[in-house]
This record gives structure tokens, sequence and C-alpha cells, in this order.
């Protein structure tokens, strides 16, 4: 049974809300505040008016008026803190900044290649210090610091059960957090590019993620409404919104299978996703480059046309698995969603094809972020919890 909320709570939460409405928006005012959120003029009167005295408001000037008088806009002070976003992959390391308006202010990629070893993560501090030297960051305004990596991460304890790409099995986290002098915490990089996917606000309350990069991953955001108005979804905690499951093995989608006979998976099953849509299935054949793969089957090459429809077929079982146990809009992202646009009709009408509830596949969306998504999110971490400190 719900547990009611005391006056306390409520209070608080109606405070956050309405911080997060004000903060979603470019600019806007206390009757807008109102209508969207539910509550009574006086009361957000009240909560302005503490929003202020802790200096996380400010007055914008006046809305435009449609008639009558002019309201006076706010916005949020989106400079007030910052977070500092880490990517660690094989071969990579990302680095971006943002703020409240949880866009990246600042980025840079540099090739690393990464080895569980004390100077790897030496040289992770100095390329976090450099960035914070070189985009003149001010430090207390730095919430913290958040790493994504390619790993099944207990959070709860910050322990790493098992990553394939980084070669990782039952390790503590500590040692990437070991030369950052700030607040850190891991996260699985597919949850943390479709917390920025979701967050954009282009997508519906309820997602599934699911990400096509060289190991095939995935993330599931469910919303919980009864405490919030359809104006609020957009503007709550992406982060409480995750299904973790009960060993923290969700959104593990590589692992379903989908041909019972078929090819071997790193994992040891035979016929897994992971060994049909990884995004290494289609560079393989392009000498490791991904791109190479779409600019070639753009030009019409007969052999990457092949291989694309085997890839889409075998994409389209399996997102018409997810759809079948979700019930809700199917984002893809990873590697191979950042050139899936284009083809994003093709795998609609084969999704189509085999669905037998509905005769469309407009469920299915395509990421917006590319390479910086799972930095972002990982970012986006300390800023929610600033937030929710509000
Ligand atoms: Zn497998």
């Amino acid at each position: 049974m719900k547990k009611s909320k005391n006056n306390t709570e409520v209070k608080k939460l109606n405070r956050n809300r309405v911080f997060r409405f004000i903060n979603s928006k470019q600019k806007t005012s206390m009757p807008e505040v109102a209508v969207a959120l539910h509550m009574s003029s006086p009361t957000v009167l009240q909560i302005v008016r503490e929003l202020h005295q802790t200096g996380v408001l400010r007055d914008v000037g006046e809305l435009d008026s449609t008639g009558g008088r002019k309201a006076r806009a706010l916005a949020t002070v989106k400079d007030i803190r910052c977070a500092v976003g880490i990517e660690i992959t094989q071969n990579h390391i990302g680095i971006v900044l943002t703020d409240l308006t949880k866009n990246v202010k600042a980025g840079e990629r540099l090739r690393k290649r990464f080895v569980f070893e004390e100077a790897y993560f030496k040289t992770l501090g100095q390329v976090l210090e450099e960035f914070i030297k070189k985009e003149q960051v001010e430090r207390e305004k730095i919430v913290g610091v958040g790493i994504s990596i390619p790993a099944i991460i207990d959070m709860s304890r910050n322990y790493i059960t098992y990553s394939r790409a980084l070669n990782l099995y039952d390790v503590a986290g500590d040692m990437f957090s070991h030369y950052i002098p700030y607040h850190c915490v891991l996260i699985n990089d597919a949850s943390a590019a479709a917390a920025t996917e979701w967050g954009s606000g282009h997508l519906k309350e309820n997602i599934v993620y699911l990400s096509l990069s060289n190991t095939v991953g995935g993330a599931i955001l469910f919303q919980n409404p009864s405490d919030y108005t359809k104006d609020d979804y957009y503007s709550t905690n992406v982060f409480e919104s995750m299904y973790r499951g009960n060993h923290c093995h969700s959104g593990e989608f590589g692992h379903v299978t989908i041909h019972p006979e078929g090819d071997l998976c790193y994992c040891g099953k035979k016929g897994c996703l992971d060994v049909y849509c990884s995004a290494l299935r289609l560079s393989e054949e392009t000498d490791g480059k991904l791109e190479q793969f779409f600019v070639e089957l753009e030009q019409g090459n007969q052999k990457r046309r092949e291989t694309w429809n085997t890839y889409m077929d075998n994409l389209a079982i399996a997102i018409d698995n997810l759809r079948m146990c979700f019930d809700c809009e199917v984002v893809i992202g990873g590697y191979v969603g950042s050139y899936m646009k284009p083809y994003v009709g093709e795998l609609r009408n084969k999704i189509a094809k085999r669905n037998i509830f509905e005769g469309a596949g407009d469920y299915i969306s395509v990421c917006k972020f590319q390479n910086e998504a799972s930095a972002l999110g990982a970012a986006e971490f300390y800023i929610e919890e600033f937030m929710n400190s509000i």
C-alpha cells in the first residue's frame, strides 16, 4: 500500500516540482506554474518567495501579454551549480560539462586505451583537472563527477560485477575515483545515455532504451505519474525512474535469445541479440569503421545492403519482443542508433509486420545524442541530485 506523505513531505515535493518546472523553461510566470502543476496561486507565490530567498531563482522581466496585465517572468539561475560527466570506453575518454540546463557547455574526447592500472586512473584525474582549468570552471560550483562505463554496476555498493568491454569482473569501483577530488559515481553507459535522451524532452513518459554499440544493452524508464501532472514529466528525477531489477541486471537486452540454435555469444549462450545486433556485426566488414559501413551502404554497395537487411530483420525481432514486454516507446541508441535516422521507416515497416496489436511501428524513435550521450547522462546524475535537494 502506498505510504501517504506528511505535511512537510508534501511541501518539499511541491517546492521541488515548482523549481523543476521553472527550470525546464527558458522563462515562465507564476500563473503558468499554477495552471501546469494544478496548484493555487497563493501556494505558488509562497514557494517562489522561498526559492528567491535561496538564490536559485531570478526575475527576468515580463512575459508577453495576450491581454491584461503582463506577468512577471521567472527563470532559474542555470549556472548556480555544474557537474562533469566522463565516459570511459575501451579506447577513449569523453568528458563534458553541464549545468542546470543539462546541455553540453563544453566537451572533449581523447584516445586513451583503458587498463585497470593505477597509471590509467592517475591520467584520468589529470585529464579532468586540465579540462576544469581550460574551461575555467568555478570549483565550488561542481556538485560531482559522474563516470559512465560499459559495465553492470551495483550502484548501491559502487561495485562492478561485469564488463566485457573493459575486461572487468567483480571489482570495487573505488579505483575510478581515486584521483578525482569531487563526489563521484559510476553509472552504466546505456542508463546514462537513456537519461540524456529522456531529459531532452522529446520522448513519451515511459521508454525502453536499446543501446546498439560494440555490445548491446539498454535501460528501462518508467514514470510514476501519481504525484505529478503531465507537465511534470520532463522535470522529474530521471534516475529515480529507472527500473534496475533485483540484481542490477535489468536492460541487459544483449543476452535475450532471438535464435535458439544461432551463433555463439561471448556469454556462452547461442543466438543472443548481441551476436546479431552489436555495432561490431557491421563494422567488422569495414575494418572496424562503422561510419565507413554506412557510407558504403548509402552508396548502394550490394554486400553492405545484404548485411544491413539481415541486421534489421534481427533488430525487428528484438524490438517487437521489447514492445510486447513493455508496451511503450522504444528508443534506438548507441553507435548504430546515431546512424539509424534515414532507415527508421524501413525498420518500422519490418516491425509492423510482426506486431499483432499494432499496424504501424511508430513507437520507435531514434536517439538525438551521439558520442556525448553517456557522459552527459553521468553528469546529469549530480545535477538531478542537486535539484532534488532544493
Ligand atoms: Zn549472450
